[in-house]
C-alpha cells in the first residue's frame, strides 16, 4: 500500500483536529501539531488515533509556526518518524475582533505572524520537502499544500481587519504558489470556513456580543441564521470532510489555485 504521511498545524482542536481525523481515516499517517500550551490536546488526540487506527498512525509535534526553524524542524521530525512528506495543511490560525481604529501596530504584526508567515513558513518548507523527496510513489493521491483563508478572503466583514486582510493575503499566497509549484506536481490550494462553532468562534461571539450589546451565545445565533443559506453553525467536520475527504485525495489532482469556500451559503463566488 502507499504510504501517505499528512501534517496538519493548529491541529489539537477545532477544524484542524476534524482535519487530522478525517486524514487518519483515510489511511493517512498524521503529525498533530499545535504551539506549547495545548500539548494535552496533541497527547490526547495522537494517542485516541492510534488506539483508532493502530499504533504508528500518529505522532504530535509542538512547533510554532510563525518560526521558521519550529517549522523545519517539525517537517523533519515527520518525516523520519512517519516517511516522506504528501500533504500539508497550514491550518493554525488567530483571530481578532475590534475596530480597525483600535487596533495597535503590534496586533497587526502579530496577526500576520501566525495568519500569513505561519502560512508562508509551512507553504515554503514543505515545498522544498516535496521537491526534495522527487515524484511522488504512482498510485498515491499526489504532494498537496493547503492552507486556512475564511470568508473574509472573499467579503468584509467591519471589526475584523487585520484578520481579513490576513487572510487575503494567504488567497493571493495560495494562487501564485500554485502556478510556481505545478512543474513540480504539488497542488496547492485553500479552505474558507465560514462561522464554525470552535474555540475562535467562541471569541468572536464574547468581542462581537461586547461591541454590539448582545449575550454570550446569541452572537453566531445570530449570524449564521441571518447569514447562512443552510442557516445553522457550522461544525468542524463540515470543513474537516471537504479538506481532508476531498481537497487532499486525488479526486481533487486537477484542481490548484483555489479557495473553497465551507460556508454553508454566506459568500457567493
Ligand atoms: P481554534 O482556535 O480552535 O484552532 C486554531 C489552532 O491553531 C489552535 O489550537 C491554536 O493553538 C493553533 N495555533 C495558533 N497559533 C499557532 C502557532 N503560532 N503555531 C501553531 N499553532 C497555532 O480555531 P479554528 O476555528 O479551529 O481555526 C482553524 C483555522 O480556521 C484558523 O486558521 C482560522 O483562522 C480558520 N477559520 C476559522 C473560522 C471559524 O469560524 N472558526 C472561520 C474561518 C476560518
Amino acid at each position: 500500500m502507499v504510504k501517505r504521511t499528512a501534517i496538519v498545524t493548529g491541529s489539537s482542536r477545532g477544524i484542524g483536529e476534524s482535519i487530522v481525523r478525517r486524514l487518519a481515516q483515510e489511511g493517512y499517517k498524521v503529525t498533530v501539531n499545535d504551539v506549547s500550551a495545548n500539548k494535552t490536546g496533541i497527547d490526547n488526540l495522537v494517542s485516541e488515533l492510534n488506539s483508532t487506527h493502530g499504533e504508528g498512525t500518529a505522532i504530535g509535534v509542538v512547533a510554532d509556526v510563525t518560526s521558521p526553524s519550529d517549522v523545519q524542524n517539525l517537517i523533519k521530525e515527520s518525516v523520519e518518524k512517519l516517511g516522506p512528506l504528501t500533504v500539508m495543511v497550514a491550518n493554525a490560525g488567530i483571530a481578532q475582533v475590534a475596530p480597525a481604529l483600535d487596533i495597535s501596530d503590534d496586533d497587526v504584526h502579530k496577526m500576520f505572524e501566525v495568519n500569513f508567515f505561519g502560512v508562508w513558513n509551512c507553504y515554503t518548507h514543505a515545498a522544498r520537502q516535496m521537491i526534495k523527496q522527487g515524484p511522488v510513489e504512482e498510485g498515491s493521491s499526489g504532494y498537496k499544500i493547503l492552507g486556512c483563508a475564511s470568508i473574509v478572503a472573499f467579503k468584509p466583514f467591519p471589526l475584523l481587519s487585520h484578520y481579513s486582510a490576513s487572510k487575503w493575503a494567504v488567497r493571493g499566497l495560495t494562487q501564485v504558489f500554485a502556478m510556481e509549484m505545478a512543474k513540480h506536481k504539488i497542488n496547492v490550494n485553500a479552505y474558507a470556513p465560514g462561522i464554525v462553532g470552535t474555540a475562535m468562534w467562541d471569541l468572536i461571539d464574547e468581542k462581537l456580543g461586547e461591541i454590539e450589546g448582545r449575550p454570550r451565545g446569541e452572537t453566531v445565533k445570530k449570524y449564521s441564521s441571518e447569514l447562512t443559506a443552510l442557516g445553522r453553525v457550522s461544525v468542524p467536520d463540515d470543513v474537516g470532510n471537504v479538506v481532508g475527504g476531498f481537497m487532499c485525495s486525488k479526486d481533487a489532482e486537477f484542481v490548484t489555485g483555489q479557495t473553497m469556500v465551507i460556508d454553508g451559503g454566506i459568500v457567493f463566488t
